[in-house]
C-alpha cells in the first residue's frame, strides 16, 4: 500500500531483456498498492497476433490495421497479471523464444510503437502506476517522477532466461540463449525508433550479483522518498 498521505507517482522501470524487470516490477508494485504495466508483454501481444495473421513485418499498412482492431487489456488473476488480446488470455502464448525474437523485431515499426504509446500514456496518465520497458522513461512518460535503468551483465540475463526456459520445458542451451539475449540487446539498441537507451535522469540499478530483495529495496526507498 502506498504510504498515508503520499503522492501516486509514474515510475518508469527501463532497462535490456532479462534485467529482471519483470520480476521486480510485479513485486515492486505490489509493496506500493500500484498498478504494473509491461509494455513488453503488449508488444509481444501484437506480435503473436501478427503471426497468426501471417503478416509479413515490414507491411506497415497491415499492421495498421491488425492495431487500429486490436484491444490489450491487464487483468489481475490470483495476485499476478494476466495478458489478454482481443479476448484470449494470450499471457502464456506471447513467452515462446520464437515470439520473442518477432516482437524485437515488429517493435522496431513506427506504427507499432505509436499505437502502444498511446495507449501506454492513457494507461498510466493517473498515476499509481509502474510502467516497465525500453524507452518509458525516455519517450512515454520522458516526465515521470521516478525513472530507474535496470541493467545485469548478460552472461547473468542470458543464465536467468536459460533457467526459466529450462524450468518451462524448453530445451535449449544456455550458450544459445545468451545469444539469442545479445541479439535481442542489439535489435533493441541499434533501432530507429525509440531504442533501448538510458533516460539521463535515471536511477542505475545493476542487478548483477544481488538478490531479488536487495534490489526490491533499493528502489522501493528510492520511491518512497519521492511520494514525500
Ligand atoms: O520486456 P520484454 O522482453 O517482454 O520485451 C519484448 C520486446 O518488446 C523487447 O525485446 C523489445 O523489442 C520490445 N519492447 C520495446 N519497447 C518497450 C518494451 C518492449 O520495444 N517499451
Amino acid at each position: 500500500m502506498s504510504g498515508a498521505g503520499g503522492r501516486r507517482l509514474i515510475v518508469a522501470i527501463d532497462g535490456p531483456s532479462g534485467a529482471g524487470k519483470s520480476t521486480i516490477t510485479r513485486l515492486l508494485a505490489d509493496r506500493l498498492g500500484y498498478v504494473h504495466i509491461d509494455t513488453g508483454a503488449m508488444f509481444r501481444a501484437v506480435a503473436l497476433v501478427a503471426q497468426r495473421a501471417g503478416l509479413d513485418v515490414a507491411d506497415d499498412q497491415a499492421l495498421a490495421r491488425l492495431c487500429r482492431g486490436m484491444e490489450i487489456a491487464f487483468v489481475r488473476d490470483n495476485g499476478c497479471c494476466r495478458v489478454v488480446a482481443n479476448g484470449e488470455d494470450v499471457t502464456d502464448a506471447i513467452r515462446t523464444p520464437e515470439i520473442s525474437l518477432l516482437t524485437s523485431a515488429i517493435s522496431t515499426r513506427r506504427v507499432v510503437r505509436d499505437f502502444l504509446l498511446t495507449l501506454q500514456r492513457r494507461m498510466g496518465s493517473e498515476g499509481g502506476v509502474i510502467l516497465e520497458g525500453r524507452d518509458i522513461g525516455t519517450v512515454v512518460f520522458p516526465d515521470a517522477d521516478v525513472k530507474f535503468f535496470l541493467s545485469a551483465s548478460v552472461e547473468e540475463r542470458g543464465r536467468r532466461r536459460w533457467l526459466e526456459l529450462k524450468a518451462k520445458g524448453e530445451d535449449v542451451s544456455l550458450e544459445e540463449t545468451i545469444g539469442a539475449v545479445a541479439l535481442r540487446d542489439e535489435q533493441d539498441s541499434a533501432r530507429e525508433h525509440a531504442p533501448l537507451r538510458r533516460a539521463d535522469d535515471a536511477v542505475d540499478v545493476d542487478s548483477t550479483g544481488l538478490s531479488v530483495n536487495e534490489v526490491l529495496s533499493l528502489m522501493e526507498g528510492v520511491v518512497r522518498e519521492r511520494e514525500h
